[in-house]
């Protein structure tokens, strides 16, 4: 089997000093894993010459495909395309395609009727007589495409959803007719609330007992494991019958701690229970601040099971609109069992759903006390007849308590939902 390999680089200074974060090559990299390209390697350069040049080189030594993203705005920092040109032994002529749709999107879409187009925009539809022409329906930088030496060069805007529009509808389908490709095949088992070094252990043998050809990937996340197989192979059916006794047992390996058979999120997890079971869910939130509720509606569809959240930030809140007793806050505090219990059942009453989710703590970095360090937090879920209790002792920073709260209380939901209908 041929494994056909990419090299990602992408140009910018401010992706050198974090100013921007890359999330172009992640996007690459996972649609070129999916029709079954290797990523050998991903790198940053800044706006300089001989620094991309070099990186051109470099990588094209090992890599079949070369993606390059980022410098080909219209400003003068941005230095892709002369580069490319000088790199590939062209010049730049204008494409009058481009040039036509750089003019369409001036006056029909940015709406600068009247004024002429600037000279610098007008640079945007030259580009080198050496390479092939990627259309770029969301903004004025064409993508452009090169081969030399049997290897494919492919330069794409910066701007995220200019690049995702041209991998997507552009460079993908010309991938996959290019090379004769393999199919990669990912199974991921969802795992949440053992440590990483725990599952290893539980499954050692299993691990050592793999074909060389299989791999077995470990990616932790807060208070969650993903474990991944992964097969690349020119039977695709054949490697999928191959692979699914092994994930299956890898899932009975782990059944106590796994949550789903899929690469996805607690909050897709519990979302897919609700619809099953046709019930609805509710949220009071003191120390998560309504980020419960936010990942339940990242997910399209929640509408059908999600009614709503009471951020009942200040006992206030928790007094007048979820009716928790005043002596409860008094005699137990904000951040205790009976206060959760009281959240839960009064935001049970007031969205009328069936099951809810309460949590109440200590975020930090002050508020705490000897009795309730800091990451002290109840959490509670329940419906009409149950409701059981979770306590937390988190050591994190403010965000990650946040974070990991959410995570544990949308876990706690999973399990509650599971047990009682
Ligand atoms: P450029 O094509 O270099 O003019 O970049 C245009 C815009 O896209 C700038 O705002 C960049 O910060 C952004 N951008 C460039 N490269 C990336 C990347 N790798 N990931 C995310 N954003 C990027
Ligand atoms: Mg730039």
């Amino acid at each position: 089997m041929i494994t056909i390999n990419a090299s990602i680089i992408t140009i910018g200074d401010e992706l050198l000093i974090g100013q921007t974060i890359d999330t172009n090559s992640a996007f690459i990299a996972q649609q070129l894993n999916k029709i079954g390209i290797w990523v050998k390697r991903r790198i940053a350069v800044g706006d300089v010459y001989e620094d991309i040049w070099q990186a051109l080189d470099e990588e094209s030594k090992l890599a079949d495909i070369i993606i390059i993203t980022g410098g080909l705005g219209p400003t003068a920092d941005d230095i892709t395309k002369p580069l490319l040109s000088n790199y590939f032994g062209g010049k730049l002529v204008v494409n009058e395609n481009v040039l036509n749709h750089v003019k369409y999107l001036f006056e029909k879409v940015y709406h600068r009727v009247g004024g002429a187009l600037l000279e610098r925009n007008l640079k945007q539809a030259e580009v080198p007589d050496v390479c092939t022409v990627l259309h770029n329906a969301r903004g004025t930088a064409p993508g452009m495409w090169f081969e030399k030496d049997n290897k494919v060069f492919i330069s794409l805007p910066g701007v995220p959803h200019e690049m995702k529009g041209l991998m997507l509808d552009e460079v993908i389908p010309r991938l996959q007719q290019k090379f004769s490709l393999p199919a990669i095949i990912h199974k991921t088992a969802f795992t949440f609330g053992m440590g990483e070094s725990m599952i290893a252990e539980k499954i050692k043998d299993f691990e050592s007992s793999l074909p060389s050809y299989i791999k077995l990937a470990y990616l932790p996340g807060y208070g969650l494991v993903k474990l991944r197989l992964t097969m690349i192979s020119d039977d695709k059916q054949k490697a999928e019958q191959e692979i699914m006794p092994l994930f299956n047992q890898l899932q009975e390996l782990v059944k106590d701690v796994l949550v789903a058979a899929e690469d996805e999120g607690l909050e897709t997890t519990i979302g897919k229970i609700l619809l099953a079971k046709g019930k609805t869910v509710s949220t009071a939130e003191s120390c998560t601040g309504g980020y419960i509720a936010h990942l339940i509606t990242t997910i399209p569809g929640s509408s059908a099971y999600f009614k709503g959240s009471v951020v009942s930030y200040a006992n206030e809140v928790k007094e007048n609109v979820l009716g928790v007793n005043h002596e409860t806050l008094t005699g137990s505090g904000a951040v205790s069992k009976e206060t959760v219990k009281e959240m839960l059942k009064g935001v049970l009453k007031k969205m009328n759903t069936d099951y809810a989710l309460a949590t109440s703590g200590i975020m930090g970095p002050d508020g705490g006390s000897e009795e309730k360090p800091v990451g002290t937090v109840w959490i509670a879920a329940g419906n009409n007849q149950k409701i059981e209790f979770l306590k937390l002792n988190l050591r994190f920073d403010r965000k990650r308590n946040i974070e990991q709260t959410a995570l544990s209380a949308l876990n706690f939901l999973r399990k509650f939902m599971l047990a009682n209908d």
